[in-house]
């Protein structure tokens, strides 16, 4: 094995122990339980893990994903999560080398994974999580390792949390819900922090598309379940807005007013959503959770900010 192939090595093992820890740290902040005591422990019958037991993945595959003791299913969730934060220290490695960005970036999508997993599994953003997310935002930027200083990152901050409370206020015009939760705010807050006010509407404008895209499938068995000719037409215009990013090109000045289209049919199609759930309750999806796109926008940013300028300029 060369020296380059040694160090990824050692950054898997890394990204896999510290994935581990996030799981029980995601898990704990959702229980509200302390995040050092009490030990590792099946969350089906309660017995205490073993060290060998609790290794990331390899525990996993060997114990065929059930628990030693009571053989109860032990959720995919865990490796998943192991493996994503190993890949994702990976190519912040592999982009940024031995240096004090690659730590301060290895923070950050750890945090991004945390903020995935409680919004995915029960609809919450931890305050906690996104407050350092703030923080890490600032300090990458008052240490110079972005491209940008730190009032434009200021700034962000402040664009992150007008840009959400409008249209989470617009939400309560149109649907009387907030479009987006609270702790969406604080993850954009947190984006403007790391990215600057600019690149933050890049995100946003990214994460919304990837968002729609999600909400398709979704919107698609509604059709088909109940002939619902409004989710058709919800596909219908997310379809048109995303060709047309193709074919736009715009320039900067015109993302905000491209942002307020998009988002108005995010709303749309949320609203559809929603409007068919008081038809067959119990279904639970009463809402979409957006910190997962938000994420997934945040490291298109980080990885390929060259390209997405030139895509749009
Ligand atoms: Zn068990």
């Amino acid at each position: 094995m060369n020296i380059d192939g040694l160090y990824i090595f050692f950054v898997a093992l890394i990204g896999l122990s510290i994935g581990s820890f996030l799981n029980v740290v995601a898990l704990r902040g959702l229980n509200g339980e302390s995040i050092v005591f009490p030990p590792s422990k099946c969350p089906k019958c309660g017995k205490k893990l073993n060290w060998y037991t609790n290794i990331p993945v390899i525990s996993y595959i060997l114990l065929l994903g059930k628990c030693q003791f009571c053989k109860k299913p032990i959720s995919i969730q865990y490796p998943i999560v192991e493996c994503a934060n190993a890949l994702l220290y990976i190519a912040i490695f592999q982009n940024f080398g031995i240096s004090i960005k690659t730590l301060l970036l290895w923070i950050i999508s750890s945090i991004f994974i945390l903020i995935c997993i409680t919004d995915l599994k029960e609809q919450v953003i931890i305050d906690f999580h996104t407050y350092i997310l703030i923080a890490a935002g600032l300090l990458y930027n008052i240490l110079k390792l972005g491209s940008i200083n730190i009032i434009e990152s200021i700034l962000g901050i402040l664009a992150g949390y007008l840009i959400f409370e409008s249209m989470a206020r617009i939400g309560i015009i149109i649907a009387k819900t907030r479009a987006f939760g609270e702790g969406d705010t604080l993850i954009a807050m947190g984006l403007g922090a790391i990215f600057g006010w600019k690149m933050l509407i890049v995100t946003i404008f990214i994460s919304i598309i990837l968002q729609a895209i999600f909400a398709m499938p979704l919107l698609f068995l509604k059709y088909i379940k109940n002939k619902n000719y409004l989710s058709a037409t919800a596909i219908f215009l997310i379809l048109i807005c995303i060709i047309s990013t193709k074919f736009i090109n715009p320039q900067f000045e015109h993302y905000i007013a491209y942002i307020i289209i998009l988002t108005a049919l995010l709303l749309f199609c949320l609203i559809t959503i929603l409007k068919n759930l008081k038809n067959n309750n119990n279904s639970g999806l009463n809402y979409m959770p957006f910190g997962p796109a938000l994420v997934l926008g945040a490291l298109s940013t980080l990885f390929f900010a060259k390209e997405i300028i030139n895509f749009f300029t």
